[in-house]
C-alpha cells in the first residue's frame, strides 16, 4: 500500500540518545544510535521504499520523563521540539511533529503543549509514561488531580495524546527481578503502560473531558485482550463498581482510545483489537528505529484485512484523527 503515514516514529537529539542504550545488544548500538539521529536521509530512504508517506516524529524514551529537575526536564522539552519544529519545516508533507512535554510541571506541560501546537503546528503530545518528579523514586501518575488544568487544556486544543511506554523504576520493579530479559518491549512497557491506562479510565478524567483522545501503541498494550474481563470479573457477586468513573471502563476504552500497530506486526492481533475497538480507531506505525519499517509495512501491506480497513488503518484514520493536510 502506498500513502501509509506512521505515528510512533522517535528520533533522539544528542542529550537523550543514551537513553536508548541497554534495551538491544551492544553490538546493536552504531546501528540503533545512527539511526535515531537521523531524520532526512536513511528514514526518508526507508519510508520510499515502503509506502510511507509521513511520520509523526516524537522524542525517544524516557527523555523528558526520566528527568527529575522540573526546570531541567522543561528546558530540555523545549530543546527538543524546537529541534523538531526545525526538522518539520524542512519536509512537512513527510514529517510531522508530537510534542515531548514536562509533565513534571504541570503548567509548563500545559504552557509546552499550547506553544507546539500553536506556533510550531504539532498535532499532539507523545508523552512516556509516569514521570520523576523532584526526585528519582517520586513518580507521579496522570490522573493525579494536579493534571486537571493540563487535560482540560489537551481537550481545548483537540490535542491527541499519545502514551508511550517506559519500563517501572526499579524498585518498583521487584517482579522482573533476577528475570532482566522481561523488561522494555518484552513485557514490561505493555504492563506499565496499560495499568497507566486503566488508571485514566477509572479516575473519571473521561466523565470531565469527554472529548480527549489517547493513544495506545503496540496494538493497545495488551487491553484489547483483556478489556472484557476488567469489566466483568465475578459477574455473579454484582458488586457495584469501586471506582470514580460513572461507566464501565470498556466504554472509556471504546470513545477515548485509539490504537496503532507500532512493533505488534501481528494478524491474530490486530483482528482481535478490530473486534473490541473497531477499524476506526487502530493506525498503522513501525516503532521504527527499533522495529524495521520494511518488517511493519510488509506485513502490513499482506494482512489479511478487507482493502477498505487497510486504507483506514494505513492512512485515512491518522488523516481525520490529526487533521493532517495531505
Ligand atoms: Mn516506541
Amino acid at each position: 500500500m502506498q500513502g501509509k503515514i506512521g505515528l510512533e516514529e522517535h528520533f533522539a537529539i544528542p542529550e537523550t540518545l543514551q537513553d536508548s542504550a541497554g534495551f538491544l545488544a551492544d553490538e546493536s548500538w552504531t546501528e540503533l544510535s545512527a539511526r535515531l539521529v537521523d531524520i532526512q536521509e536513511r528514514r526518508l530512504r526507508e519510508m520510499d521504499d515502503n509506502g510511507m508517506e509521513m511520520m509523526i516524529l516524537s522524542l525517544n524514551a524516557p527523555a523528558i520523563q526520566a528527568i527529575p529537575n522540573r526546570a531541567k526536564a522543561i528546558e530540555m522539552a523545549k530543546r527538543a521540539n524546537d529541534f523538531l519544529a526545525e526538522q518539520v519545516a524542512l519536509r512537512p508533507n513527510r514529517f510531522q511533529g508530537f510534542a515531548a512535554l514536562p509533565m513534571q510541571d504541570p503548567d509548563a506541560a500545559t504552557q509546552e503543549l499550547e506553544r507546539c501546537m500553536k506556533d510550531f503546528g504539532f498535532r499532539g503530545a507523545l508523552v512516556n509514561g509516569f514521570s520523576q518528579t523532584d526526585t528519582p523514586e517520586n513518580v507521579v501518575y496522570y490522573d493525579a488531580p494536579q493534571y486537571e488544568g493540563f487535560w482540560a487544556k489537551a481537550e481545548q486544543l483537540d490535542a491527541p495524546f499519545y502514551l508511550h511506554p517506559r519500563n517501572p523504576i526499579s524498585s518498583w520493579a521487584q517482579i522482573y527481578d533476577g528475570h532482566p530479559w522481561l523488561m522494555g518491549p518484552t513485557w514490561a512497557f505493555a504492563q506499565e503502560t496499560a495499568v497507566h491506562a486503566l488508571r485514566l479510565m477509572a479516575s473519571g478524567l473521561f466523565d470531565r473531558h469527554p472529548g480527549l483522545k489517547i493513544v495506545l501503541g503496540h496494538l493497545g498494550e495488551g487491553l484489547p485482550y483483556n478489556m472484557w474481563r476488567v469489566d466483568h470479573r465475578n459477574g455473579w457477586v454484582k458488586a457495584p463498581k469501586s471506582y470514580p468513573a460513572k461507566k464501565p471502563l470498556a466504554d472509556y476504552f471504546q470513545q477515548n482510545f485509539w490504537l496503532t500497530t507500532s512493533g505488534n506486526f501481528r494478524t491474530q492481533t490486530l483482528i482481535d483489537a478490530m473486534l473490541e475497538i473497531g477499524a476506526d480507531r487502530i493506525l498503522f506505525s513501525t516503532d521504527w528505529p527499533f522495529e524495521n519499517v520494511d518488517h511493519a509495512c510488509e506485513w502490513f501491506d499482506a494482512t489479511s484485512i478487507s482493502e477498505a480497513d487497510r486504507l483506514k488503518i494505513g492512512r485515512t484514520n491518522a488523516v481525520d484523527l490529526f487533521k493532517l493536510n495531505v
